[in-house]
């Protein structure tokens, strides 16, 4: 019998709290689009990370930056990101591997999420060297002190009218 997961479209979810999306994440989705039907970036919601941008204004900006992709769609999701793979019938997780420590981090939640589902494979993609110093945590300290990010933001994002309360 014919496995059905060749002839399904490919899947993938792209999961992270994009706080906010920078030009590092924007590469990684468009590097992977050659390898997928489909990509979810999924905004996680999670109670242990506080929100530095409202859940609306990241989604809308992301949404701003794929607006002419129809393989990208944006979505949020609390609780498991494996679960939230499951309900989207997606195949495949991408993670972007910056650094040593980015990759012992990941390797422990790959494995944990494969002990979940072993049908649901996570593929990491290396970060083109001229993004590996993209933080969304660097974004947000700049922004914090007044600075101007634009450069590490997709071209779309428009910080300039936001208002950080
Ligand atoms: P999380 O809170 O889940 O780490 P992030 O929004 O910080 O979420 O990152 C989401 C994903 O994007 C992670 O796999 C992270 O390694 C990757 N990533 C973050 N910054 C970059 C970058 N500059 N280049 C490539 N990948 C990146």
């Amino acid at each position: 019998m014919t496995d059905k997961r060749y002839i399904m479209e490919r899947i993938a979810v792209f999961p992270g709290s994009f706080d906010p999306f920078t030009i590092g994440h924007e590469s990684i989705v468009r590097r992977a689009l050659l390898l997928f039907d489909k990509i979810i970036i999924a905004i996680g919601v999670n109670s242990n990370k506080p929100d530095f941008f409202p859940i609306e204004k990241r989604m809308q900006w992301i949404k701003e930056v794929f607006e002419f992709d129809e393989k990208v769609s944006i979505s949020n999701y609390n609780g498991l990101t494996i679960e939230f793979c499951q309900k989207m019938n997606a195949q495949f997780i991408i993670r972007g591997l910056r650094t040593a420590s980015d990759f012992d981090y990941e390797r422990s939640i790959a494995l944990v999420n494969q002990s979940m589902d072993s049908k649901i494979e996570t593929l990491f993609m290396l970060t083109a060297p001229e993004y590996s110093a993209v933080t969304s945590t660097l974004v947000r300290d700049i922004i914090r002190h007044g600075g101007d990010a634009s450069k590490f933001l997709p071209n779309s994002h428009d910080l300039k009218n936001f208002r950080i309360h």
